[in-house]
């Protein structure tokens, strides 16, 4: 039971205590015209947690009064997502059409009553006569039908004399009701379909705010609990089952605030739409939001209860950031599951000086969890390590492998690199290394520091694997269509490499492959001969640098903390994913960036599609680089794109102006800080501030001189042999021209007059 009661359990109490129902029945009401999602994990945690909270039950419902969108296979899923989330409905599993015989009898008590009508105007008139918000409507003559007409009438509607959308049952109630809803709604209509449970017994179908009340009524609930888009049903719910004076107790209907979650869809039509439009692979695709999506994806029911116990009940709408049931499953498995290695991207290391093999004993569980067990490691001379924990010229803050410095093959030995082989491309192949006999984590005297460990895997014995990456379906927080899909939502790596013992073994169905996530070996295509893993989730939300506007509500736990610090020590600067390596190498190799700018633009969506648009301008890839990492990346840290005062154009422009000799790119600097703050043209800014770029030796020569006579001093050490000081003379030159001398004339002329 939830620590804090909600406003739904105190009303529940309320009842209980002064007497007004003797057990609290609730009900999931699901049409069955899709899969549910996780939104309906919210209601059957609701309606079967109160119904268990109360000792009272909870019916399933199959709320199947449409019959063109319904289906046996989706009362399945409904039935399957309830088991699973460990509720159980007991006999009382109900469709609404099996009433259909006695709703059909409380509209003929309604039409003797007077308080039902038989109506023939068209679908067009009837929404005409309806009126507005501000205006009332207007009656429809057919209103004034004698009580034996609209028996009739009905009967011969039931009976299948007419065509479909030729008559309509209404309530007689009030056309000039504040409350739309109220307008006479329609209780019956024509529909010559088959119904997937009474066949074609059926042509006539009672509306959902005719047989929800009535269904409900029927199955002695006391508490209807439904989502606030009913908030103005509530009237009818009341006026059927008032006016037809049915014996007490009758059931109240409540509302709480549906769920949603940014980053996907929630409605079974728009879940449909992706399934037929083969955006995914069906309803259990683990990119769907669906309960059996997340079941297949490795999502277990506790991380989806948890979740649901920590949105709460609430009465007002609201959108839930996905990092939240992130958080949930992270924090679950973070305590239950192995944790193991596995290579996605393999490099060959060979081990010069290691002859032979060798199993290293490795505890499955991190020491602060309570449970034991352990597996074998194969270690060789060859084994495999992650082609991104390998860096030739790394960036500042890379503490994995490179030729200068050593890492711990996490459980095993430290190597360090001794020679990269490479193919005729400079691609890597292989790297040549050598281990630390008495470096063996655990039992390490070696007194080799290494900033970070690394998984790995002995390339004999290593199981290859096919791995399926899930990232979010839709790229906006909130989609608008299929447009919005998340293009990269899945990423297959047919050839990743786990350890052994992970396939042999069998310890569980669920694994943390070490610095990578969360993966769950998938139930429907994983086979002996090809073993499939799905990644639930990553170790940390890459989300959440990658969007500002997102905040994860969740709040952070011990457990989460130790977690997080000890995946740093693991795992240090957080690896890139394929997108942002692809570009990196795109950098590196073929525009000729350094590492540590290519670093700092493929790590940073936002800053790389700038860098790209600027570069479909002007083919001048180190200057836009420079320019865009440093002052761009500034602005962007705080601003979206969309705010900045300057675009790619401008940029460009500026650059050219750099490029062409015109500006230093000193004085760019200075340029470029007005552009941010008033967004005018570059040009403008260099002719209106007089800042164009001084290169003519004429010019220069005389202030050359002039500083040469200041500083007699360091003249006499220059000549002495202290030639770093011709850095010195450039930079006073510079200083004088307020940074507008073309610093390629000022080293030449420096040169030659100091000589
Ligand atoms: P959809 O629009 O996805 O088809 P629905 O409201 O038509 O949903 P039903 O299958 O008719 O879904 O509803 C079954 C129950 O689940 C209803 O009581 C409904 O209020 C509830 N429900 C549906 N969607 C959500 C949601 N997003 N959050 C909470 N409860 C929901
Ligand atoms: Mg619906």
């Amino acid at each position: 039971m939830s620590q804090s009661k909600d406003f739904l359990r105190i009303k529940v109490e309320e009842d209980l205590k002064s007497g007004k129902y003797k057990e609290i029945i609730t009900r999931f009401p699901p049409e069955p015209n899709g899969f549910p999602h996780i939104g309906h994990a919210k209601s059957i945690f609701i309606n079967f947690g109160i119904a268990r909270d109360y000792n009272g039950h909870c019916n399933l419902r199959m709320d199947d009064t449409n019959p063109t969108k319904e289906d046996t296979k989706y009362v399945e899923a409904l039935k399957d997502a309830v088991l699973w989330l460990g509720y159980d409905w007991g006999d009382n599993i109900h469709f609404t059409s099996d009433y259909f015989p006695k709703i059909y009898d409380y509209a003929v008590q309604l039409i003797k009553m007077g308080k039902a009508y038989v109506d023939s105007l068209t679908e067009e008139q009837i929404r005409e006569y309806r009126g507005t918000v501000k205006e009332a409507g207007k009656r429809s003559e057919y209103a004034n039908r004698t009580i034996e007409e609209n028996l009739d009438l009905l009967e011969r509607m039931k009976n299948g004399e007419f065509k479909d959308g030729e008559h309509v049952l209404r309530a007689k109630i009030d056309m000039s009701a504040a409350n739309m809803k109220m307008r006479d709604p329609l209780l019956y209509r024509i529909r010559h379909a088959h119904h997937f449970r009474t066949g074609d017994d059926w042509c006539i179908y009672p509306m959902y705010d005719f047989a929800h009340c009535l269904s409900d009524y029927i199955e002695g609930v006391s508490h209807s609990i439904c989502t606030l888009e009913f908030e103005n049903n509530r009237d009818i719910y009341d006026w059927v089952l008032d006016e037809l004076e049915l014996k007490l107790p009758r059931p109240y209907q409540s509302e709480f605030a549906r769920l949603g979650i940014n980053y996907t869809v929630m409605s079974k039509r728009k879940l449909l739409e992706l399934v037929q439009e083969e955006k995914v692979s069906g309803w259990d695709d683990p990119r769907m939001p669906t309960i059996a999506g997340y079941k297949r994806r490795g999502y277990t029911k506790e991380s989806i209860l948890n979740f649901c116990e920590q949105i709460g009940i609430a009465k007002a709408n609201s959108m839930v950031d996905v990092s939240q049931l992130e958080f949930c499953i992270r924090d679950d498995l973070n305590k239950k599951v192995p944790r193991v290695m596995c290579v996605l991207d393999p490099l060959k290391v060979t081990i010069e000086n290691y002859e032979g093999s060798e199993e290293i004993d490795a505890s499955y569980y991190p020491h602060d969890v309570p449970k034991e067990g352990s597996r074998k490691i194969p270690f060789s001379k060859e084994i495999y390590i992650e082609r991104e924990d390998f860096m030739e010229n790394p960036p500042k803050g890379y503490f994995r492998l490179t030729p200068n410095q050593p890492v711990r093959l996490r459980h095993g030995f430290i190597i360090s690199c001794k020679e990269v082989i490479k193919d005729e491309n400079g691609n890597i192949l292989e790297i040549k290394a050598e281990y630390y006999p008495n470096s063996k984590s655990g039992s390490d005297t070696s007194g080799i520091k290494v900033k970070s460990a690394i998984q790995w895997l002995s390339a004999k014995e290593a199981k290859k694997v096919e791995i399926r990456l899930y990232d979010r379906l839709f790229k906006s927080e909130a989609p608008q269509g299929l447009e919005d899909i998340n293009p990269d939502s899945l990423k297959i790596i047919k050839n990743a490499l786990v350890e052994p013992a992970v396939i042999d073994d069998k310890i569980d169905e669920r694994f943390q492959f070490e610095r990578q996530g969360y993966f769950y070996v998938d139930p429907v295509d994983s086979s002996e001969e090809n073993p499939v893993f799905n990644r639930i989730v990553g170790l940390k939300d890459s989300w959440a640098k990658k969007t500002k506007t997102v905040k994860p509500q969740a709040k952070e736990t011990k457990e989460t903390k130790k977690q997080t610090a000890k995946t740093q020590v693991i795992g240090t600067e957080e690896a890139m994913n394929n997108e942002q390596k692809e570009l990196f190498d795109t950098y590196t190799k073929e525009l000729g960036l350094n590492t540590e700018v290519s670093n700092i633009l493929a790590r940073d969506e936002a800053l790389s599609s700038f860098y790209q648009d600027c570069l479909n301008l002007l083919k001048s890839p180190i200057s836009l680089a420079n320019m865009v990492v440093n002052e761009v990346a500034r602005e962007l840290k705080e601003k979206e794109i969309a705010q900045l005062k300057f675009t790619a154009n401008d940029i460009v422009e500026l650059v050219k102006l750099i490029d062409d000799g015109i500006i230093s790119s000193k004085i760019a600097k200075e340029v470029f800080e007005e552009l941010a703050k008033n967004g005018k043209s570059p040009k403008q800014i260099v002719e209106e501030k007089g800042l164009i770029q001084i290169s003519d030796p004429e010019v220069i020569s005389p202030i050359i001189d002039e500083v040469i006579a200041k500083n007699p001093d360091n003249v006499a050490k220059f000549k002495a042999g202290n030639t770093k000081l011709l850095g010195f003379f450039v930079g006073q030159v510079l200083k004088t021209t307020g940074g507008k001398a073309n610093p390629k004339v000022v080293n030449k002329l420096v040169a030659e007059k100091l000589k």
